[in-house]
């Protein structure tokens, strides 16, 4: 099992009308299989049922459940918590590499699996076709990536140390314990997969609390990695409401470590009930923050910019911009503005808005909450800024009532306009105008910030600087700014994104592990 048999999976091409008709008939199949599915807790290894329930409804088509997943209550994470530090004892002892056999046989049944897993999510959370199968691809990926890079990390003298005469030195990695990971419903797949996976292949148990919005497709993952064997109490799948079971967990003395993807609001409160000792706690819990971002691109004189504008509109559209590597600000020199906006209002005006079933370009948003807080951010907008394109949220569109926001683009916006500093989440844009390349690297720089950023540029000098210079932990040049290819492009954020862990990067698996160094005197 070595790293170096690593490769990346390929993408679908829908250009293809027989990728596109495979794709429609997996729909088919999980309407007709999946549609109505209930998806139990799942608790050492045994389904279990509870009287609530959790609703996924079809945020392109409201009047649709797709289904439900049980509700956990914290006499529920109590159990799972407790169920997987049992586990815990024996997992801990297994063989790496007989750790890792289990997440590559799961990622062989979810690439079998894997354009079901794609349609589930069409109708879940709204995903196109392509969108969706970048995902399934990046969880297929993270599996894969783990499994082979836990091999790094096995046995005594992983950790280089310098000769000593005289006395045998080495270290060795052992695993924490036990974890939360809570995860987002923007990537219910990949990003659930790979949060919990890196910690269970480095040996640790993990309660996985899949977004409230996507349950089913995270009971589609466990139930994949339960068919590859994953031994009871190893990976506890608790549903539930983020105040209740997700707020438990993540205060709770014996919880060992959080990796929790998401907002900054909630990613900085559970830094904080994290940082805080409880009763009986024996440990310092390492906490693992992916948040979110308010990311730019800019776009110079000298760039190509027909590639700086196919750029922006993939950067910012992509999944409606849910995406915490979306570019929500587009900086412009002064110079080539009028080209560029011009362009690029073109092109977005164009984008189809429909259902991810019918594989429209920019679909709903997820759920009622973040199509509250875009119309709110579209009238803060309209009172900062020009708007250039859309900016109403119809809530239906071709007949079907859901959480339809327009693509919008807001121009000339100043640097300090909330919509130039706060995240929206949505298919929102603003653009900045800069003097010069200097001025737009600045405001580039201006925010709490630092995820993704790009440049669109042919300057040499201006290219090194900017990675130097440019605060972001995933920078991009002449290319979007999302994306992210797992053993690639290792995904994180600088500043208020997060703690730079750089998920499918060669480290990741050290956030989950804690070194010992053993010397023996001969
Ligand atoms: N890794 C994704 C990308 O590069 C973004 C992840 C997220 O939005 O949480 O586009």
């Amino acid at each position: 099992l070595k790293i170096q048999d690593y490769r990346p999976q390929p993408f679908t091409d829908f250009t293809r009308p027989e990728n596109v008709e495979a794709y429609q008939a997996a729909l088919n199949k999980v309407r007709a299989e999946l549609l109505g599915k209930h998806y139990p807790l799942v608790i050492d290894g045994e389904r279990v049922d509870t009287p609530g329930r959790l609703t996924s409804t079809n945020p392109c088509d409201t009047c649709e459940v797709v289904g439900t997943t049980a509700k956990a209550t914290v006499e529920d994470a109590e159990r799972a918590l407790q169920g997987a530090w049992k586990a815990f004892e024996t997992w801990k002892r297994w063989e790496p590499d007989a750790r890792a056999r289990i997440l590559l046989k799961a990622a062989a049944i979810l690439g079998r699996r894997r354009l079901e897993a794609c349609a589930l999510m069409s109708l879940e959370v709204g995903k196109n076709y392509a969108e969706a199968d970048v995902e399934v691809a990046e969880a297929i990926d993270f599996l894969e990536y783990y499994a082979r890079s836990a091999m790094k990390y096995a046995g005594f003298g992983a950790a280089e140390t310098t000769w000593y005469e005289g006395e045998e030195n080495g270290m060795l990695y052992l695993p924490l314990g036990v974890g939360v990971s809570i995860s987002p419903w923007n990537f219910p797949c990949a990003i659930f997969a790979g949060m919990l996976a890196a910690p269970i292949v480095a040996g640790n148990c993990v309660i996985a609390k899949p977004a409230e919005d996507s349950g089913m497709i995270a009971g589609f993952v466990v139930d994949i990695l339960m068919e590859a064997g994953l031994p009871a109490g190893v990976l506890q799948f608790l549903p539930g409401v983020g105040e209740e079971v997700g707020e438990y967990l993540v205060t709770h003395a014996r919880t060992r470590f959080i990796t929790f993807t998401g907002s900054r609001g909630v990613g900085l409160h559970i830094n904080e009930v994290a940082a805080k000792v409880q009763p009986g706690q024996r440990w310092i819990k390492k906490v693992i923050l992916e948040l979110g971002g308010k990311d730019a691109m800019i776009v110079d004189e000298t760039a190509d910019l027909d590639v700086a504008v196919t750029a922006a509109v993939q950067g910012a559209f992509g999944f409606n911009g849910q995406k915490c590597s979306a570019m929500s600000r587009l900086i412009v020199v002064d110079e080539v503005y009028d080209r560029v906006v011009n362009a690029f209002v073109e092109r977005a005006g164009a984008l189809k808005v429909g259902t991810g079933e019918e594989n429209a370009q920019v679909t709903a948003v997820v759920n009622d909450e973040a199509f509250d807080k875009i119309g709110k951010y579209l009238e803060i907008g309209k009172g900062e800024a020009q708007l250039l394109l859309g900016g109403e949220a119809p809530g239906q569109n071709g007949g079907k009532r859901g959480y339809y926001v327009q693509p919008t683009i807001f121009g000339d916006v100043s640097p300090q306009a909330r919509i130039a500093q706060e995240e929206i989440f949505g298919p929102v844009v603003s653009i900045l105008r800069a003097r010069d390349w200097e001025h737009a690297l600045e405001i580039a720089n201006s925010t709490q910030y630092g995820l993704t950023g790009g440049v669109c540029s042919n300057d040499r000098e201006r290219l090194e600087q900017a990675r130097q210079e440019f605060e972001v932990g995933n920078l991009y040049f002449n290319r979007k700014i999302t994306g992210a290819i797992v053993g690639v492009q290792p995904f994180g954020g600088y500043n208020m994104s997060g703690t730079d862990s750089k998920a499918g990067g060669p480290d990741y698996l050290a956030n989950f592990l804690q070194l010992k160094a053993v010397t023996e005197r001969w």
